[in-house]
């Protein structure tokens, strides 16, 4: 017998990974959580039925949800992270010795204590000493802060479910106010192809520019996520992802990347006109 993942990328597509066995099946407070293992993909995460991460491509999302702002500007000290309980984005941090401070907050235990114990190629760089992980609405905690951040990094869930709040104009304007005056925040935007989440983007985008003086948006090829074409936005007080970009700083610390590097950060924000045009539409 064969064993299939199958997911609805929209109602008229679907996208489908011969699985070889299916690792777990949980239901947390929040969402249904599984893991699975492939031939082709390794291990993958889901939450409610939609693909999360997967040991193949998810070092080209953690890169460029990390590397991009981490290169924009290299004085970033204390960092946020909402969301993001597989950890990979976590551990792409603790990999510059920059760092003092490293919050991640996440609404799921369960995701961080299923990943620690399934995908430890993302999850292992958790119990970093500079890493402080918190379990609650990434919504309610960042309304606390003042000043605090220099870069938050929203890794989170699609906008319904328990990821809805980390789209809303409340939101922004609250990591806008928790972000320091040098502050960045980057989100994972949805993708530009598949008319159902270019409304999402286009939501988004509208949103963040009504927060931030600057707002690019900048874009990879994710394999896995649906039409494999794949978004983030780059907000920020004064720093500009593309003019400020400091390649030989960056490029000086001797990090190694799979799919970042100092070129590509420039050509990310090179977006194809359809997509340009979508994002000027946003108005
Ligand atoms: N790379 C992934 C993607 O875009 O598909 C995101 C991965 S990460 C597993 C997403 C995390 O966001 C999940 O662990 C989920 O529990 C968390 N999350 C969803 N809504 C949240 C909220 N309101 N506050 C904090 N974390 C939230």
């Amino acid at each position: 017998m064969e064993l299939w993942y199958t997911e609805e990328h929209t109602p008229t597509v679907r996208f489908s990974i011969k699985v070889k066995e299916q690792l777990v099946s949980k239901r947390s407070p929040f969402q249904q959580i599984d893991v699975f293992d492939s031939e082709e993909f390794g291990r993958f995460l889901t939450l409610d039925g939609l693909m999360m991460v997967t040991e193949k491509d998810e070092f080209i999302y953690h890169d460029m949800i990390v590397h991009v702002p981490m290169a924009t500007n290299p004085g970033i000290r204390k960092v946020l992270v909402i969301g993001g309980g597989d950890g990979g984005t976590v551990r792409e941090l603790t990999r510059y010795d920059s760092l003092e401070r490293i919050d991640m907050v996440d609404i799921d235990e369960m995701v961080v204590d299923v990943c620690r114990e399934y995908i430890p190629q993302t999850s292992n760089r958790l119990d970093d000493p500079r890493v402080n992980l918190y379990f609650e609405d990434g919504l309610k905690f960042v309304r606390r802060y003042e000043n605090e951040y220099d870069l938050i990094i929203v890794d989170s869930t699609d906008p319904f479910g328990p990821g809805e709040g980390l789209f809303t104009r409340e939101f922004y304007g609250n990591c806008f106010k928790a972000l320091t005056v040098e502050g960045i925040l980057v989100n994972q935007h949805e993708n530009p192809y598949y008319e159902y989440y270019t409304e999402a983007m286009k939501r988004a985008h509208r949103r963040i520019r009504d927060s931030f003086p600057i707002c690019r948006v900048y874009q990879a090829h994710i394999p896995t996520y649906p039409s494999g074409h794949w978004l983030f936005g780059f907000a920020s007080k004064k720093y500009d992802p593309a003019t400020d970009l400091d390649a030989a700083a960056w490029n000086a610390r001797g990090i190694e990347t799979k799919y970042y590097n100092t070129d590509l950060h420039r050509g990310a924000f090179m977006l194809p006109t359809y997509v340009r045009r979508a994002l000027e539409g946003a108005e």
